[in-house]
């Protein structure tokens, strides 16, 4: 039963999904190909985005169909009559439990086995895009992470019945460069220490109603009636963006895509060979042992990772420094363990590159960081101008004397300007130099909230 313990392999397909017939954004029964009723989702500027999600439904459902016609049992109605329910699962081993799992469920996942296939969402190529997508600016911030001490991010699937393999096993893929297996972080575990963080400052700034729980349904954003309505009655996308607490503003969530991105970092060499350490679990109660346990850490090694923000506000930027700052400090930590004190990292600044589309050649790009607010208030159009208070973008004057970066290199053309800076103590500084954007953005919000 080791088969499916171990990462054998993973097959990535990326390609292109063109549209043949008119594909209506907003509308209540969507026309597209994906998804019989969730419309398409758009980022902040009106740019559509296909979910991941709707379209893995639209072929969980095409493939359930094929299956059947070939043989009932192949594939189940996973909602009314699942092929194994989760009571009877719990009972079973886990070769028994796949054994029972109908052919779909096994690929698409099922509430006893976990997803093999993942979709990203689908952007809009911008070559192709002719309506309102406008990106602004984009912040890329290059990282290293070290362990510092030992870390363990859980791979989904446990040892099973497997006594030769560790209880707790890190997660792995496939080295981008060398194809050899590694372990790796993946960028939504690094995401979610990030967001959950930024939560954290928010709520301590704003309080609890700054912001939202996304996982709770009562207080979720996505979640609110106001952003059910569609076809005619949709809120158009800047009063969702202003309506939205500022972590799904910076974080996205079900009604308006993300802007922030960390893909999976991996280490600059492939480490399949990990320390087993074991570990003791105490009774909270009694306060006395009550088994050992056996896990996978990794102490060393650099995991090379990137986050990209798109069409970022300058509090975003802030925000985002003080959460670095932390992580940089150790004062979060990620994976399994953190109350044993596991999953301290080392965080070092390789690169941040600022781009800017249509900010005008004599503004001090090299010394000043314009969020999107700042780019539209330099605008000569009144549609642009317009934006900042639909979208209630905060904007701040540059100040006159004292520069905020300290740029290896600044690029500019017509059309596009790109500020790069390479060393991890000017990165560092430049990220909190927009600290006071935030403590504004923060102040102008409590104003709205009383
Ligand atoms: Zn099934
Ligand atoms: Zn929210």
């Amino acid at each position: 039963m080791t088969g499916f313990d171990i990462f054998h392999s993973r097959l990535i397909v990326s390609g292109y999904l063109e549209t043949l017939t008119p594909l209506r954004i907003g509308a209540g029964k969507s026309t597209s190909a994906v998804g019989a009723d969730q419309p398409v989702v758009k980022d902040i500027f009106d740019r559509p985005i296909i979910p991941g999600s709707s379209l893995k439904g639209a072929l969980r459902s095409h493939m359930e169909s094929l299956l059947r016609s070939l043989y009932p049992a192949l594939a189940c109605d996973f909602i009314n009559t699942p092929c194994l329910t989760e009571k009877a699962a719990q009972t079973l081993d886990d070769a028994t439990v796949i054994g029972e799992t109908c052919l779909c469920c096994r690929l698409f996942g099922s509430n006893n086995v976990a997803a093999k296939l993942a979709l990203r969402d689908l952007e809009v190529d911008a070559d192709t895009w002719g309506g309102q997508y406008l990106l602004l600016n984009t912040l890329t911030l290059k990282f290293t992470l070290e362990p510092n001490g030992p870390i363990l991010i859980k791979s989904g699937k446990e040892d099973g019945a497997n006594p030769t393999l560790p209880n707790m096993n890190f997660v792995r893929a496939t080295h981008p460069k060398s194809g050899a297996s590694t372990i790796y972080l993946p960028g939504a575990s690094l995401k979610g220490v990030i967001r959950s963080h930024a939560e954290r400052i928010i709520r301590t700034l704003l309080g609890e109603q700054g912001c939202c729980d996304p996982l709770n349904k009562q207080s979720a954003c996505g979640d609110k009636s106001e952003f059910k309505q569609r076809g005619d009655d949709a809120l158009p996308s800047h009063k969702v963006y202003r309506t939205i607490c500022p972590a799904c503003q910076m974080f996205g969530h079900t009604v308006m895509a993300s802007r922030f991105l960390i893909p999976d970092a991996y280490p600059t060499n492939a480490i399949d060979v990990l320390p087993i350490r074991q570990m003791v679990a105490i009774d909270r109660r009694s306060g006395g042992s009550v088994n050992t346990f056996t896990m996978e850490v990794c102490t060393e090694g650099q995991f090379e990772g990137r986050i990209i923000v798109r069409n970022f506000e300058r509090w975003q930027v802030g925000l985002l420094a003080l959460v670095l700052r932390d992580l940089r400090e150790g004062r979060l930590s990620i994976g399994f363990g953190k109350s044993r004190g596991l999953g301290q990292v080392k965080l070092t600044f390789s690169e941040l590159a600022l781009s800017y589309t249509g900010l005008p050649t004599d503004e001090p790009a090299e010394s000043y960081v314009y969020g999107v607010g700042e780019i539209l208030s330099t605008s000569t159009n009144a549609a642009r101008k317009g934006m900042i208070a639909d979208y209630g973008f905060s904007v701040v004057d540059p100040p006159p004397t004292s520069a905020e970066l300290v740029p290896a290199s600044v690029e500019r053309d017509w059309l596009r300007t790109e500020v790069i800076l390479d060393q991890d103590e000017t990165i560092f500084a430049a990220l909190w130099n927009q600290v006071g954007s935030w403590a504004q953005y923060v102040e102008a919000r409590q104003g709205a909230v009383q």
